[in-house]
């Protein structure tokens, strides 16, 4: 086992704005409850694009993003109990947290009340920063690991740990389920995952995109009716349908609008985190006692239990995987909406 640091291959904004360029970060030695992870696969999600461009300020620098890994355990310290070498694995938005709150206890680590680790762009416990997947390895406690079925391609997989999860948890919170009638804003990486989720777990889903020019991918992915946001008529014809809207759209919102499809009681849930703050006419709520909600990824047991799910369904990230020198003109592309539906880098080419 490894006692000192090891540098390791990255692709990172050496400041904000700034180009993503290859460099190399350190990895701490292994731990006693540490795994080593070959990463085989990341996703690019667009979070990485909002803290590499500083979009929700105090970002560290030089930052390595990426927080959908998917791999292979290549080394285990001597307390790892739940991974051996060779397993197939995958890490998500967080590395660490307190373990002892109330949230930690209940498998709620995602809102651990001393916050969590982030796998990149944060400080660890010890006051290191951490870097993410966009990196041929990553050491993590295995607490913070899961395990991807064998049902599922490791490339696919990828984005499921924070795309995947983050459309899974607040699905099964609001109980979409069969009777229910979900609508998905967006069919960017997180949407097109949510629209599978919410067609396997059974609800009636829609998809509101801002136009119809994916219509046809929105209704293959599993849902049952599309509409376009930019269509005014829209919002006229499917007021009070919906038992819950998930939007996973990156940029402010006309919440009242939204909030207007909801039935009474219904539930808007914004997992989307746009750079600016958005206004709302409280009448939007009061009217039909109607819940304006949050949602932050999921805890890890939730996690494994989401892949579980998605590997008994078949239910894999539609994706298009790069190269690493590719990644500048991946992020202009999602930005453009140019992205069906989630680009993955394949870390070979790291
Ligand atoms: P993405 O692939 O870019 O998808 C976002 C989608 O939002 C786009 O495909 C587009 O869908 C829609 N959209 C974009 N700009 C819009 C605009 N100006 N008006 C209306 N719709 C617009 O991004 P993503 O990776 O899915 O991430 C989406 C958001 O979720 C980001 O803000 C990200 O930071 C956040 N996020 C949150 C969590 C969490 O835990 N809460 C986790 C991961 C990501 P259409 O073209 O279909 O309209
Ligand atoms: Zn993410």
């Amino acid at each position: 086992m490894s006692v000192t640091p090891v540098t390791v291959a990255a692709y990172a904004a050496p400041a904000a704005k700034a180009p993503l360029e290859r460099t190399g970060v350190p990895r701490r030695p292994v731990g006693e409850h540490d795994v080593l992870i070959e990463i085989k696969y990341t996703g690019i999600c667009h979070t990485d694009i909002h803290q590499t461009r500083d979009g929700w300020g105090e970002g560290i620098f030089p930052m390595v993003p990426g927080h959908e890994i998917a791999g292979v355990v290549a080394e285990a310290g001597p307390g790892v109990t739940r991974f051996a070498v060779g397993d197939r694995v995958g890490v998500g938005c967080m590395v660490d947290t307190c373990r002892e709150c109330a949230y930690c206890l209940s498998g709620q680590e995602q809102y651990c009340v001393q916050g969590i680790t982030g796998t990149y762009n944060a400080l660890d416990r010890n006051g290191e920063p951490t870097y993410g997947g966009y990196s041929t390895h990553i050491v993590v406690d295995e607490n913070y690991v899961v395990r991807i079925p064998d049902g599922l391609a490791l490339d696919e997989a990828a984005p499921l740990l924070c795309a995947g999860i983050t459309l899974y948890s607040p699905l099964k919170h609001w109980q979409a389920g069969p009777g229910k009638k979900v609508a998905i804003v967006g069919l960017g990486g997180l949407g097109h995952i949510g629209v599978k989720i919410a067609h396997a777990l059974g609800a009636e889903v829609t998809v509101l995109s801002q136009s119809l020019r994916k219509q046809e991918d929105g209704l293959r992915l599993g849902a049952d009716h599309y509409h376009a946001t930019a269509d005014p008529n829209t919002f006229e014809e499917l007021a009070g349908t919906f038992d819950l809207i998930v939007s996973t759209v990156s940029a402010p919102l006309g919440l009242d609008r939204y909030l207007g499809l909801l039935k009474v009681d219904g539930a808007l849930v914004n997992v989307g985190v746009p750079e600016e703050p958005v206004s709302l006419n409280l009448f939007s709520v009061v009217l039909g006692r109607r819940t304006l909600a949050g949602s932050m990824i999921g805890g890890i047991a939730e996690t494994q239990e989401m892949l579980d799910f998605c590997a008994e369904h078949g239910l894999g990230s539609q994706i298009e995987v790069i190269r690493a020198e590719e990644v500048n003109e991946a992020y202009e592309r999602v930005l453009a909406g140019d992205v069906r539906y989630r680009f993955v880098i394949d870390a070979a080419t790291i």
